[in-house]
């Protein structure tokens, strides 16, 4: 018996899970937007996720359905779910993850410490929230953002008049979600596994770094984290996920404040980049694992196989030609670093690989990780 995976979005994400699916003769399927995508190394169809049709006859070639994204819309997913397909994780999750007014909601019911924060319909309201919190404040669009777009500080409501305006526009209307401005001492990242049967399995908690709204570094597991906060991510990190009903990967974002408390900036319902590291300095990658809590297998361990993983991403790439003329000299200067590239072209920004290196002590761990990546980019 072959256990098949369908994997909608063609992304590194996607990607990634090739070689765990391989490992374990799980045949990994992919849904790519276009030809010659990141996970097109994969058995590929290509097609249009927003079309219900494409979906379905995507989901008829597998055992279950999951995403390397999160943008396939509410009525496709119902479609899927009617037709009795397994999806995982599933629409009534995935809202939480597509959503961040909803995301906002739903953890406030679930008691989740967060930002103040308040759906806002046009500049008055804002300006009413900003007024409320100092006079400065975080504005989000909740659907579509990624990579710090469409996330804005503003100081006056007016500042938003253009998403304002594009809500207007937008048949599903809708409100903006303004925040507090959190003062924050570092970013955190919780990430938790979880099987339709109801097993979880929390990550090591990690500190992520963002330059620019990107995640630039991940350091793992976070530096100086005490005991308590480690217990209470991994505590909050597991409602989250069961509150939710996740089947998949989670990835909680998370907010250290100045004063020591942790907030949840947002949620993630795939692998995500605060896990890469897991590759290579933990016992179960969280690619495998994400294969393994689909299709309802007992999940792995998550120990780290390192006391220290530092996982640094290669934004942009070289100014000319392909990462690979990059390889030797990379691979000559540091032998332990584990380069993963996405198979796209560079573009500034764009991240088009990462490279991990693990260790025992984090101070060279750290260096000899961007030492290698700094070979991939100019
Ligand atoms: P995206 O969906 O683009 O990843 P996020 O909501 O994660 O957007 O925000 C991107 C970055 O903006 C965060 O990593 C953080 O650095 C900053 N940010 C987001 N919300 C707040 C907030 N309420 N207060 C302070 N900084 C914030």
């Amino acid at each position: 018996m072959v256990l098949r995976v369908g994997v909608v979005g063609g992304g590194q994400l996607a990607r990634m899970m090739i070689a765990p699916a391989v490992e374990l003769g799980i045949e990994l399927r992919v849904l790519a937007e276009e030809p010659g995508m990141s996970a097109s190394l994969a058995a590929t169809a290509v097609g249009d996720y927003h079309h219900a049709d494409v979906v379905l006859a995507f989901a008829r070639e597998v055992d279950v359905i999951t995403f390397d994204h999160e943008h396939v819309p509410q009525d496709v997913l119902a479609a899927l779910v009617e037709a009795g397909v397994a999806v995982h994780p599933g629409p009534h999750a995935l809202r939480f993850a597509q959503d961040k007014l909803e995301m906002r909601a739903r953890l406030a019911e679930l008691g989740m410490p967060q930002p103040d924060w308040a759906a806002v319909s046009d500049a008055g309201e804002l300006d009413d929230f900003l007024a409320a919190h100092g006079g400065r404040g975080i504005v989000k669009t909740p659907r579509g953002g990624y990579d710090g777009k469409g996330v804005r500080v503003v100081n006056s409501g007016v500042e938003a008049d253009d998403w304002f305006a594009a809500l207007a526009e937008d048949a599903r209307g809708g409100s903006l979600l303004a925040e507090e401005l959190v003062e924050f001492s570092r970013e955190l990242a919780q990430q938790v596994a979880r099987r339709p049967s109801g097993q979880t399995r929390a990550y090591p908690l990690v500190e992520t770094v963002q330059r620019g709204g990107v995640c630039a570094e991940v350091l793992a597991p976070a530096p100086h984290a005490t005991d308590r906060l480690v217990e209470v991510a991994a505590e909050l990190g597991i409602a989250i996920a069961n509150g939710l009903d996740v089947v998949g990967m989670l990835a909680v974002e998370l907010f250290q404040t100045i004063d020591d408390r942790i907030l949840v900036n947002e949620l993630a319902m795939r692998p995500h980049n605060s896990g890469h590291w897991t590759q290579d300095g933990a016992t179960t990658s969280q690619f495998e694992q994400h294969l393994r809590a689909v299709l309802d297998l007992p999940l792995g361990d998550t120990a780290p196989t390192q006391p220290w993983s530092v996982m640094v991403n290669i934004l942009g790439g070289p100014a000319e030609g392909a990462l690979e003329e990059r390889f030797a000299p990379a691979m000559v200067d540091q032998p332990s670093a584990k380069i993963h590239t996405y198979g796209k072209a560079p573009r500034p920004g764009r991240k088009v690989g990462h490279v991990t290196v693990a260790g025992h002590d984090l101070d060279d761990v750290a260096y000899r990780a961007r030492a290698a990546a700094a070979f991939f980019t100019d």
